[in-house]
């Protein structure tokens, strides 16, 4: 008889933004002909950069050849890319090693998969509200414990954000072995500075814990005293990895690429105390596990380091800030308590009248036919609160704040 591995039956059946779905289509059913507006959706609306297609087409024609056809790719990913990953590090004074380098098919797939290196006691702190995968992943590989009547996971250490600390983590009063950080986080659009980032690698530093640093959103920050990488903090090496991704910078979310960084010095211990370095046990699943990302798509990724890619990314970020704030303005106008629309794409604001997100989810959707995310779907500390992107299209984004304009 086969056994389950029953770890992912404690997760839930759907995943939370299929409720959404749901719940739109049954509205569809209802209203075949009302024009809905999605500012809910954290997926990416615009197309390709121009120089990421013409970098592809051509990978494309040199695999119809016999000189240029390549197979599978090295492990850790093609040296062009990797090359184009280091020197936009070291343009921001980051010195990293081309072996810390390993390029992936985008930052969900790194985020799930590093809990294949760490030992099953360590004990997992993460932020709330915040992306579910870090807490789903936890889950399924068996290191959350039980489910509370509070309804939090025994082992999960949660990093309370509110209102109260304007939504950024603070250190745990406990000893954590493992942190997950988003920064600039996701839903809350908010961003520890590098004040406070220096609390967390220095808290790594004394408890020898490591912090799983997401920076999907790295891209999106404007202002200097919000980091772009962990890296830009002394002694972040010793204790961080970083994971980044071109699914929102440069439009890959069907594509897939992105990358993690495990710097040399990174180390974990085993349960007699000897140290091992945390990069060859992440080549070592790498190499078993994964094939890498097609040629294709890697020459698509290193063409976002061209100059004119460059532009044209900046362009695309530029295009979804600027949503980001006509929405944010829009709100504030509404007296509402909004977080987030800077330095993010995302805008996360309080529910008019204290309703729940979802009865706010409801009322958007039928009396103004816009989609938002309930906050509730990134954990209890959601609740009241819900998330709008900048990532709808100008005009979308304009006629969706026409129609709440003096009406919340
Ligand atoms: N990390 C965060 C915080 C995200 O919000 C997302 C996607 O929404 C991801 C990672 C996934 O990125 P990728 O498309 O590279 O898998």
């Amino acid at each position: 008889m086969a056994l389950a591995n029953e770890n992912y039956l404690k997760t839930p059946e759907i995943y939370c933004f299929d409720e959404i779905e749901k719940r739109v289509n049954a509205y569809k059913l209802l209203h075949p002909k009302s024009k809905i507006i999605r500012l809910g959706v954290g997926d990416v609306t615009r197309p390709l950069p121009n120089e990421v297609q013409l970098a592809m087409q051509k990978a494309i024609a040199e695999m119809g050849v016999k000189e240029t056809f390549r197979g599978y790719s090295p492990p850790q990913g093609y040296d062009f890319l990797i090359e184009k990953i280091l020197k936009d590090y070291r343009s921001m004074g980051i010195s990293l090693n081309k072996e810390s380098v390993f390029i992936s098919d985008g930052a969900k797939s790194d985020i799930g998969n590093i809990g294949h290196i760490l030992g099953r006691d360590n004990i997992i702190a993460i932020a709330e509200p915040v992306y579910p995968v870090y807490e789903n992943a936890t889950i399924m590989s068996g290191r959350a414990g039980f489910l509370t009547d509070e309804q939090k996971w025994s082992n999960i250490v949660y990093l309370k954000c509110n209102q109260d600390n304007c939504f950024t983590p603070e250190l745990p009063t406990e000893k954590v072995d493992v942190i997950y950080l988003c920064n600039p986080n996701n839903p809350t659009g908010t961003s520890l500075n590098k004040t406070q980032l220096k609390k967390w690698v220095d808290y790594a530093i004394k408890h020898e814990s490591i912090i799983v640093y997401d920076a999907a959103y790295q891209a999106y920050v404007k202002d200097d005293d919000i980091p772009k990488s962990i890296y830009e903090i002394k002694g972040a090496k010793k204790v961080a990895i970083e994971i980044r991704s071109y699914s929102k910078t440069a439009g890959f979310t069907g594509l897939r690429c992105g990358f993690s960084i495990f710097p040399n010095e990174l180390k974990v211990f085993t349960k007699i105390g000897e140290e091992v370095p945390l990069i060859k046990l992440w080549g070592r699943r790498n190499a078993n596990y994964t094939n890498g990302v097609s040629f294709i798509v890697q020459r698509g990724a290193e063409a976002v380091y061209s100059p004119k890619g460059k532009s044209e990314v900046q362009s695309l970020i530029q295009y979804y800030l600027t949503n980001a704030g006509i929405i944010r303005q829009e709100l504030l106008n509404a007296g509402l308590k909004v977080f987030g629309g800077v330095n993010s794409p995302y805008i996360w604001f309080q529910t008019p009248r204290n309703q729940s997100s979802w009865s706010f989810f409801q009322q958007l959707l039928y009396e103004f036919q816009i989609v938002g995310t309930p906050g509730i779907v990134f954990g209890n500390a959601g609740e009241g609160f819900m998330r709008f992107t900048g990532f709808s299209s100008r005009e979308g984004t304009e006629i969706a704040m026409d129609r709440l304009r003096n009406k919340l």
